[in-house]
């Protein structure tokens, strides 16, 4: 009998691989379950919530688009409408043959809509360099490999794989010290970020209200990648809508927690358009291209809720199958169980359907979920609708309970009749003892439902923690909470006068000079050791810091330098993530929260990865 592709592709799986994947698969999983409830009072409401605004903007898409696409051209944002893979792929091409009509390097930022439209062949096919510039995606194309998780791109490789291939690739000695190995990749990486005259990147939420796009990482690669270059292109996919900035308040936290367990990522670009006239750096232009490529057609069929998802990986890590086959195994960029719905319900059941019989069907998907999405009904009904498909039986059966009854009423004539009359000529099949589930179901006593099942979920349940703290106004105590979320991020928090210490040069910006008098200074950003910025506002919840554009503000001088001071004016803490974003002006702005991080190789934490690799805080 021939065996479905997903079999085929996993037997052929090294043990070392799958060790590797189950591993980080388990990491993630614990972390996931300890970030959860310390983020949200209630992370069951925090859920539910996330699943209304996204049913929300699924009700009412093009009205969000039209929104959507009006704010962005009013901000500058030039905006495209690609139908499919093909369209979006010579959308890019055309934009980056303008911006740079000799070629070039094209920096690329991790995003999983190029990855399925198949961008990098397409660009070295036009004469580009695409480069992949976070450290996964990294390997990955320098192995000619595939990414094998969508949020940990190669989960499926250990250190010694990275360290081969490094050296293979001359980025240094030969080291299997992840942090030696991520200094390799930084150094390689800059020349990179510094020539390319074209960004390319994904998008997690695009704001219908104001046409923001919120990017969000932990390397500081993407804000490189979309700071640096003279032109921005983001691909997004048209479901990646939420109506108001103020619906961030819930998706960053959730997002965050449910992918790799943290309160939030230590960037959320937020772009607001092109450079203005009076910043000192950013893109001239910035592109949004619109990627629909089957997401219609999902959103009219029976597995609309599947565009619910905010690719947090979650699903992908507690599941017993991805665990064992890894990612490359379902043959598409949406692997797990994410992928064995998306992937037949975007290009189609008859190519695609076989799929849906790569799970257990445990439920474990669904119970991680952040958006709540079903996975494990849409898995069955994908099943029945696979042609010939035996499991057709199953999933009716299973979903019609007289269906379900009669069939186990046969259950005991199995045995003499049909394909099992053989196997079972010589064996004698086991009895069935004690009483049946169904009967003893019906017979015990009523049990009250628990007092969280009954509470109408609520905003203010689904709100992170720290915006009900009591006394939360009180400036020092705020700073003091401040301090702790920094301190456990290794980010700290230092005087003026102790700051003499760090070696220069210098990159001062402008509005922070007059309070970080330094004159070793350099002109040139990507030289300099220090940065210094001024915070619009801290935020103490999380340990982040608001930082803008402007006109004496630069975007690089927050990145380049391997070390970031931060002047915050000490009456502009705030408590929560929802207040530090609603003081964000209209500018393109970042929340960074630590230092730059990445815990790629090996899973070992690794911090400075592309950004500043210590973050010093001084209250003035
Ligand atoms: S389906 Fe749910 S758990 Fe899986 S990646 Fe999407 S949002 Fe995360």
């Amino acid at each position: 009998m021939k065996r479905p592709p997903i079999v085929e592709a996993s037997a052929e799986m090294p043990t070392s691989t799958r060790r590797a994947v189950g591993k980080s698969a388990a990491h993630y999983t614990a972390a996931r379950v300890g970030a959860l409830p310390s983020v949200f009072d209630d992370p069951e409401a925090a859920r539910t919530r996330a699943a209304e605004i996204k049913q929300g903007v699924l009700d009412h898409l093009p009205d969000l688009l039209e929104q959507l696409e009006a704010a962005c051209i009013a901000s500058g944002i030039r905006v495209h409408h690609a139908q499919d893979a093909a369209e979006a792929r010579r959308l890019v091409i055309e934009i980056c043959r303008a911006a740079s009509p000799a070629g070039g390097v094209v920096a690329k930022a991790k995003s999983m809509a190029t990855e399925e439209i198949g961008l990098n062949a397409a660009l070295e096919e036009a004469g580009f360099e695409p480069v992949e510039t976070d450290l996964g995606e990294f390997v990955v194309q320098i192995d000619h490999d595939h990414p094998s998780h969508i949020v940990a791109p190669i989960i499926h490789k250990t250190k010694e794989d990275v360290a081969r291939s490094f050296a293979r690739e001359g980025l240094g000695e030969y080291t299997e010290d992840p942090e030696a190995l991520t200094k390799q990749a930084r150094a390689h990486l800059r020349g990179k970020f510094r020539s390319a005259a074209i960004g390319v990147s994904g998008v997690n939420f695009a704001i219908a209200e104001t046409g923001r796009l919120a990017l969000v990482e932990n390397e500081g690669n993407n804000r490189l990648s979309t700071t640096a270059p003279d032109v921005h292109i983001a691909v997004m996919g048209i479901e990646k809508i939420l109506p108001t900035e103020e619906d961030l308040a819930l998706f960053l936290p959730l997002l965050a927690a449910s992918a790799t367990g943290q309160s939030i990522t230590t960037y959320v670009h937020f772009v607001s358009g092109p450079k203005r006239g009076d910043e000192p750096d950013g893109p001239r232009e910035v592109h949004l291209v619109l990627l629909d490529n089957g997401r219609s057609k999902v959103l009219a069929g029976p597995y609309q809720r599947i565009l619910l998802c905010i690719r947090c990986g979650a699903c992908l890590n507690v599941c017993p199958v991805y665990r064992q086959v890894s990612g490359h195994a379902y043959g598409h960029v949406y692997p797990g169980p994410l992928g064995a719905v998306l992937v037949p319900a975007m290009e189609g059941v008859e190519q695609f359907g076989h799929l849906a019989k790569a799970s257990s069907l445990c439920g474990a998907c669904e119970e991680v979920c952040p958006v709540k999405i079903p996975i494990p009904e849409m898995l069955l009904r994908l099943r029945a609708e696979s042609k010939g498909d035996s499991w057709a039986a199953f999933a009716a059966g299973a979903t019609h309970p007289s269906l379900w009854r009669s069939g186990l009423r046969l259950l005991p004539m199995a045995p003499k009749v049909g394909p099992l009359k053989a196997w079972s000529e010589f064996r004698e099949p086991p009895r069935r003892e004690g009483r049946e589930f169904r009967k003893w179901w019906h017979s015990r006593s009523p049990v009250t439902p628990a007092r969280s099942v009954e509470r109408e979920p609520s905003v203010e349940h689904a709100a992170p923690r720290e915006s009900q703290q009591e006394g939360a106004s009180d400036a020092e105590a705020l700073w003091a909470r401040f301090q702790a979320q920094l301190e456990k991020l290794q980010g700290r928090i230092a005087s003026l006068k102790e700051l003499e210490r760090l070696a220069g040069p210098w990159w001062v910006d402008g509005d922070a000079a007059e309070r970080c008098p330094w004159t070793s200074t350099t002109d040139d950003v990507w030289e300099a050791n220090v940065g210094v910025s001024l915070a619009v506002c801290a935020i103490a919840e999380t340990g982040s810091v608001v930082l803008e554009s402007g006109p004496a503000k630069t975007r690089l001088g927050a990145l380049a330098p391997p070390v970031h001071v931060i002047l915050v004016p000490q009456a502009q803490i705030v408590a929560t993530l929802a207040e530090g974003i609603a003081r964000m002006s209209a500018r393109t702005s970042v929340i960074a929260t630590g230092p730059s991080r990445t815990a790629d190789i090996g899973g070992h934490l690794i911090r400075g990865v592309h950004g500043p690799g210590e973050v010093i805080v001084v209250r003035i």
